[in-house]
């Protein structure tokens, strides 16, 4: 593949008119053009059905989701999308799935100004594989990266904690049921928001900063192992979100430091970054919470409202050691 069949597939759900000064679909290669000053920052993921997400899951939803994750880590670069490029690997042909798939898909595209500009279609796999690349452009020596955070650094992380967790939970019967919740949660899950504006505008004023994907104390560890340094994390400064209002202590708990999906930024930055921090909260209309310190040495101890220092089990989402 592509033969027949599939050129008339690519042209129907995948080829979109390219913006102009680029080159997408149709070519042997798109061609980009990044400003002057600036760097390219390129990224991958892959989509494994049964593994990254539930064979029935809803198509239109995927789309959505799996740009979603994508644009995430050029959110969390500092960095502002140029383009994509998108292959796929499917079991069957399936018209409706493809159409509602392609149209979550163009839709954040669009909404992102993140043009699909090439890729490749292939059949054969026992269920969906998706693999995008996005690729983005930051000023030179603003990007957010994991080894830039300092002692003495405050931490930071947007939006809430903890939703996705709880969807995923109830979703999987680990939470007695409870449909008012769940309906509150889900679209936590399902429909992940990257925060590129809030990415664009810390580049150049926070220091490293990453995008929660398996969970704070997991993702703010990679920040740490790269920066070589430590954290304080204060667990009542943590932004909860109100769906995990009446849940038993040890589950909030866990949702807040290891719950994934959860596609909020958590970035350091000076002190004396504050103001214009929350500020530019603010503006985006998207709660910033300060939830503790960069130190000297290595770990994360978590402090509870008495400043005791809790044993924390559950470090996030191991994709060798679960699967959905
Ligand atoms: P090649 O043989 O050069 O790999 P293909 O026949 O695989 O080209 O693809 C033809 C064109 O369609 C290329 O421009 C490719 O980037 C694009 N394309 C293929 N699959 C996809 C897809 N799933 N999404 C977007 N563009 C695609
Ligand atoms: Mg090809």
């Amino acid at each position: 593949m592509p033969s027949g069949g599939e050129f008339d597939l690519i042209a129907r759900y995948f080829s979109r008119p390219a913006p102009s000064g680029m080159l997408g679909v149709g070519d042997d290669c798109a061609l980009l053009s990044p400003a002057q000053g600036c760097e390219l920052a390129v990224s991958t993921d892959m989509l494994i059905e049964g593994r990254h997400f539930f064979p029935n899951t809803d198509p239109g939803l995927l789309g959505h989701k799996a740009l979603a994750v994508n644009l995430s880590d050029l959110a969390a670069m500092g960095a502002r999308p140029l383009a994509c490029t998108l292959a796929i690997s499917l079991p069957c042909i399936d018209e409706v799935w493809l159409q509602a798939f392609a149209d979550g898909f163009h839709a954040l595209s669009r909404e992102s100004r993140c043009p699909l500009v090439g890729g490749d279609t292939t059949g054969g796999s026992s269920g969906v594989v998706l693999s995008i690349t996005v690729m983005g452009e930051v000023r030179r020596h603003h990007a957010l990266r994991r080894d830039a955070a300092r002692a003495g650094d405050d931490i930071w992380v947007s939006g809430t904690l903890g939703a996705a967790d709880v969807a995923l939970r109830l979703v999987q019967g680990r939470l007695p049921p409870d449909p008012a919740r769940l309906q509150a949660a889900l679209p936590f899950l399902e429909r992940p928001v990257p925060r590129l504006k809030l990415g664009r505008y810390l580049a150049g004023v926070a220091h490293a900063a990453i995008d929660i994907s398996d969970g704070l104390l997991q993702d703010l560890g990679h920040i740490l192992d790269a920066s070589q340094c430590a954290a304080e994390l204060w667990l009542d400064a943590l932004p909860a979100d109100p769906v995990l209002d009446g849940l038993p202590e040890d589950v909030r708990r866990d949702a807040l430091l290891a719950g994934g999906d959860v596609y909020e930024l958590c970035f350091t930055a000076h002190p004396r970054r504050r103001e214009q921090i929350e500020i530019l909260g603010r503006q985006l209309g998207l709660p910033v919470s300060r939830i503790g310190e960069i130190r000297r040495g290595s770990g994360v101890r978590v402090l509870d409202a008495g400043g005791q220092a809790l044993t924390v089990e559950h470090q996030g989402f191991d994709h060798f050691a679960e699967s959905v």
